[in-house]
């Protein structure tokens, strides 16, 4: 059984979804190259393009402007994994370069690449080997705060309370 993940972030994000358009699912390489065209169109044509990502209940990508929120490209449902693409722009044609699962939105274990894999491979298109870097998310069970780990650092951000070893992201205090 996938794990779900809800959103957990702030309440006053979701209450916005209703003005932000659906994004389609990716399902072909094709689709791919066509809303990366449309996404580089709106940035200009720079070498680099870095989207925000989501994994969709029913496992498929999805993929946004970079400066949406996670919860907006999922439209407010559970995911699967989240984070962020990179991909080097050359010769009309996207390499990617890069993938995170950074989202504080959404908090994916590392673990969740198991269904990037799975939505990249039927693309057809090659792309990394894992999350580079693959964060951990744990929530102050003080103050709440979602923290993202790094270094193995596992103390909240904001009060230094020591942060549990298990994910609590869902638990909100
Ligand atoms: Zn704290």
């Amino acid at each position: 059984m996938l794990k779900q993940y809800n959103y957990v972030g702030p309440s006053e994000i979701q209450a916005q979804l209703n003005s932000v358009p659906f994004s389609q699912p990716v399902d072909t390489a094709q689709s791919l190259l066509q809303q990366l065209h449309q996404l580089n169109n709106d940035l200009h044509e720079s070498p680099f393009l870095t989207v925000t990502f989501v994994i969709d209940k029913e496992g498929n990508l999805r993929i946004c402007d970079r400066h949406q929120e996670h919860v907006a490209c999922a439209r407010g449902r559970p995911v699967l994994s989240a984070g962020e693409m990179t991909f080097a722009y050359q010769n009309a044609d996207y390499h990617l370069e890069r993938i995170t699962n950074q989202s504080t939105g959404y908090c994916p274990e590392p673990d969740s690449w198991q269904v990037v894999d799975s939505a990249l491979k039927q693309l057809g298109i090659q792309y990394p080997d894992f999350f580079e870097p693959a964060y951990d998310f744990r929530r102050c069970p003080r103050c709440t705060q979602i923290n993202l780990i790094k270094d193995n650092y596992y103390y909240c951000a904001v009060c230094e309370t020591d942060l549990p070893a298990f994910w609590n992201c869902d638990q909100k205090g």
